[in-house]
């Protein structure tokens, strides 16, 4: 099928961890499954209108009553976005994340009190 690239739904390679992110399918992606980090490009989801491009690292994760919400912290903009997970990502992590002091300070420079 020839299909034009669609922005909103392609594969990336995560500049968090590294790795290779397989398009969604259903939505589009809006974080790595992986560990979980996001980037800047939205104003509004999905319309990768924002240029900032920082990368967007989970700060909490909530459960609700469809699947969890991931708080995403931008390391460049400070910005703070909430976002659904996506079917696949990792349910170690998010249950993981439900507990802050399991996340890792992704900032550098701004060490976690001890
Ligand atoms: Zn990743
Ligand atoms: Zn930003």
């Amino acid at each position: 099928m020839a299909k034009l690239f669609t922005k909103n739904d392609n594969g990336f390679v995560c500049r968090a961890c590294g790795k290779e992110v397989k398009p969604l399918g259903y939505s589009s992606r809006n974080h790595c499954p992986f560990c979980l980090a996001s980037l800047h490009v939205d104003i509004n989801p999905g319309d990768r209108a924002c240029e900032c491009t920082g990368i967007m690292y989970p700060i909490g994760v909530e459960p609700s009553s469809k699947g969890y919400i991931i708080t995403h912290k931008c390391s460049v903009c400070g910005k703070v976005g909430r976002n659904k997970s996506a079917d696949d990502d990792s349910q170690h992590l998010l249950i993981k994340y439900t507990n802050p002091y399991n996340i890792p300070d992704f900032t550098e420079g701004k060490r976690r009190e001890k």
